[in-house]
């Protein structure tokens, strides 16, 4: 068996320990005779699985009782649409920070119930920055604040959390939850889909303060309206039960470790390792300005443009593969969530320097 270095930007990688006990479980999971995948949703383990999976992700956050833990399906995009359905009335003032390509989606897609407003817009510079909020156009008469604390594309993440002035901030994690301690209070919702730093595709995790759970008009779909969700146990219809225990062994492993305090130091060191390593280089480069860059997804630009395709090719061949940018930004981006290890940042910086020597 041979495991590469995974740099992919979702789905992504997940920790070995996880996997191995996944390995280990999958024929004959809790002596039941049968994988997880087969058991009822219903079923006594699974409900306890289930349930330590919301007490382990309440202690890694350190959420507060007035807040509800949701495990839904559809991804962050059917967030774009159940936020704007579940925080405001239609038609009203929804307010948007644009700080690339996901806000965006997400600004569109309230757009067909709300009113939006949109507060900042970094596309002059690129979407490699984010506006002072001195300078943010806020209307305090707006049902919700979105952000999106982490853009993946772009690699553009917050330094800070927006004053809220009572209006609940929305925040959209998908790429950065549990990377680092926050202070869930200061949020009115989050949610974030779990193939990036949580666990495989098909769960989308929400964290809703209590207040804002009940205001949906009625005649939203059942499946779309955060009540629902709260009155079953996140089980009026069949969930995403594997996504769910293998979720919940990867909360199990990052309390292992030592937490979201443990683990963001780890986080700080890897994403420092690499912008120092591409800042002094001389053929690679990363636009984002450095208040603002992400810890998880780091782009990088190749100066010389026409080795491109030759340091994809030779980097997956040392085993540091997904490294291809996003279509819509181009060059490389490497992603350093969780799963991915110090080693394996060191592995790509020793890669990029024998590259850059061999090329420049
Ligand atoms: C990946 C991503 C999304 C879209 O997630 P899906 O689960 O594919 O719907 C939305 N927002 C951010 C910040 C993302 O990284």
């Amino acid at each position: 068996m041979s495991r590469v270095h995974n740099f992919s930007a979702g789905p992504s990688a997940l920790p070995l320990e996880v996997l191995i006990k996944i390995q280990n479980d999958l024929l004959d999971w809790e002596d039941s005779g049968m994988s997880v995948m087969e058991a009822s949703h219903r079923g006594k383990s699974f409900t306890h699985i289930a349930e330590k999976a919301e007490s382990d992700l309440r202690l890694l956050l350190d959420i507060p009782d007035n807040y509800h833990v949701l495990f839904l399906q559809g991804g962050a995009t059917l967030q774009f649409s159940m936020v704007a359905l579940n925080l405001a009335q239609r038609n009203t003032i929804v307010d948007y920070a644009i700080t690339g390509s996901w806000g965006k989606k997400a600004a569109k897609e309230a757009s067909k119930f709300n009113q939006v407003n949109i507060v900042c817009d970094s596309k002059d510079d690129n979407y490699s920055s984010i506006i002072d909020e001195k300078e943010w156009n806020k209307d305090s008469a707006a049902a919700y604040l979105h952000i999106t604390e982490n853009e993946t594309i772009g690699g553009v993440e917050y330094n800070f959390t927006p004053k809220s002035n009572n209006v609940p901030i929305v925040s959209d994690m998908s790429s950065s939850i549990l990377s680092r301690e926050i202070n869930v209070s200061e949020y009115g919702l989050i949610y974030a889909g779990a193939q990036k730093n949580i666990g495989p595709a098909g769960l989308t995790l929400v964290i809703v303060r209590d207040d804002l759970v009940g205001q949906a008009a009625e005649d939203i779909p059942n499946l779309m309206n955060y009540k629902t969700y709260v009155d079953s146990g996140s089980m009026s219809n069949t969930p995403p039960t594997f996504s769910w225990y293998a979720a919940g062994l990867v909360f199990e492993y990052l309390i292992d470790i030592g937490g979201l305090s443990a683990i963001e130091k780890i986080n700080k060191k890897k994403s420092e390792l690499l912008y120092q390593y591409i800042d002094q280089s001389r053929l690679y480069f990363n636009p984002v300005n450095e208040d603002h860059r992400s810890r998880m997804n780091i782009p990088f630009l190749l100066k010389n443009k026409s080795i491109e395709e030759k340091f994809l090719l030779e980097s997956n061949q040392a085993g540091l593969v997904n490294l291809k940018g996003h279509r819509s930004v181009g060059g490389m981006r490497a992603s350093i969530y969780n799963a991915v290890g110090i080693d394996a940042v060191i592995d790509l910086i020793t890669f990029m320097d024998k590259f850059e020597v061999k090329n420049i």
